[in-house]
């Protein structure tokens, strides 16, 4: 008899966006001509950068000749691409990575969720709340996050509340963890730690031997000088992070699938009889047994955005959905809404009117304005109150969505 692992009936069924479909599709019955526009997406919608395209072809047309044809590569990342991404990413900012501290991957979705497998199941974890929820269902799958409540928060997992009243900066956890989650710039709420802030979590993860899985995805869209792209900008954090980064939202690459993540050679871990082990060892075991590497043709396309014209055209993207960011902030604010994040981020987190919650101030906006957001409750219990705004969409949709809030 096949028995299963338990932690996945305990996982409720996502209902987030399955419930956010329901309820636009009951508003297009009632109302079919209801010009609907769609802000709760976390998916690009610019296409790919001609540089990946071109470079996408050009490795494609490579695997018509056995000389150039190209099979299994190394489960890491071929070296062109890790190179590419230490020197770009890191060195060229003056942080020394080496290209054996770079794991390419298939995306950062994968890495943040698989990362819990060198982790022992004891390990106490703390997420940010509100999260992206990879987080917490991947340590509920491997069992960190003990049992649900009826509240939806599980009985195993510290959160870290991040909300108006604390500027969405998380406190320090007040007991002992050893795992924490942070993304910065951070998913839903589109908000940031500068470097003094980051440096708190640093400091404190070296003083307790805890580890930081720290999630950059959102890292090209930083505006701002005192925040940083790298945990590594923080001295010590070497010895105590790991960074996963995408090229998913940077560069247009949600299908394409590209990311990386780094495990810096020194950040050790402690086995049962307190002795110290390379995570980077146990990663690249990690990625060598479960994984084969990406495809060839990706890791190209994710080379090409390093070229003087793939980083020009990156920009662009990067700078079409800023803008995207700050209609939608210029709007909100002048609509009465108190609004956070959408300067270093392309999600505007808005605070719904007083005495409405999250689900409310959604249908709201979905009945009266046409306008499709995410509810900040999907994301987490302190997610409640607040609407995510994405920058994601087309400029005219973005601006009309704004005229119509004004009004
Ligand atoms: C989109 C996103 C990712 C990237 O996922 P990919 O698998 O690389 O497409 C990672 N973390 C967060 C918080 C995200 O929003």
């Amino acid at each position: 008899m096949a028995k299963i692992n338990e932690n996945f009936i305990k996982i409720p069924a996502t209902y987030l966006f399955s419930e956010i479909a329901k309820r636009v599709t009951q508003h297009k019955e009632e109302n079919p001509t209801a010009p609907i526009i769609r802000m709760g997406i976390g998916d690009v919608s610019l296409p790919l950068p001609d540089a990946a395209v071109d470079a996408m072809i050009k490795a494609a047309d490579e695997q018509r000749d056995a000389s150039s044809f190209r099979g299994y590569g190394p489960e890491q990342g071929y070296a062109f691409l890790r190179e590419a991404i230490a020197e770009n990413d890191y060195v060229s900012k003056g942080i020394q990575i080496d290209i054996d501290e770079v794991f390419v991957s298939d995306g950062a979705k994968s890495d943040t969720g698989n990362i819990g497998d060198i982790f022992d199941v004891s390990n106490r974890v703390a997420i940010t709340d509100p999260s992206y929820p990879v987080y917490v269902d991947t340590n509920a799958m491997g069992g960190r996050a003990g049992e649900p409540t009826a509240s939806g928060e599980w009985t195993n997992l510290v959160y870290l509340s991040c909300n108006a009243e604390n500027n969405f900066v998380p406190a320090l956890p007040t007991e002992k963890v050893d795992l924490v989650y942070l993304c910065y710039p951070n998913n839903p709420t589109g908000t940031t730690l500068t470097k003094e802030q980051l440096t708190v979590w640093v400091e404190y993860a070296k003083a307790n031997k805890v580890i930081l899985l720290f999630d950059a995805a959102y890292e090209a869209f930083i505006t701002e000088d005192n925040v940083p792209r790298s945990i590594y900008e923080i001295d010590g954090a070497k010895d105590v992070a790991i960074e996963f980064r995408s090229f998913s939202k940077t560069a247009g690459f949600t299908g394409t699938r590209c990311g990386y993540t780094v495990v810096p050679k020194q950040l050790m871990g402690y086995s049962e009889n307190g002795e110290q082990v390379s995570l980077n060892k146990l990663w690249n075991r990690r990625q060598c047994t479960k994984f084969n590497g990406t495809s060839y043709v990706v890791q190209r396309a994710a080379e090409a955005t390093y070229s003087l014209e793939g980083k020009k055209q990156v920009k662009k993207l990067i700078e079409f959905y800023t803008e995207n960011a700050r209609i939608i902030r210029q709007g909100l604010l002048k609509a009465g809404y108190t609004i956070f994040g959408g300067v270093n981020a392309p999600y505007v987190w808005a605070k719904a009117p007083v005495g409405q919650t999250s689900w409310e101030y959604f249908d709201y906006l979905l009945k009266e304005k046409n306008i499709v957001t995410t509810p900040g409750a999907g994301f987490g219990a302190s997610g409640e109150g607040y609407v995510r705004f994405s920058a994601f969409g087309s400029r005219e949709a973005t601006i009309e969505a704004m005229q119509r809030l004004e009004k």
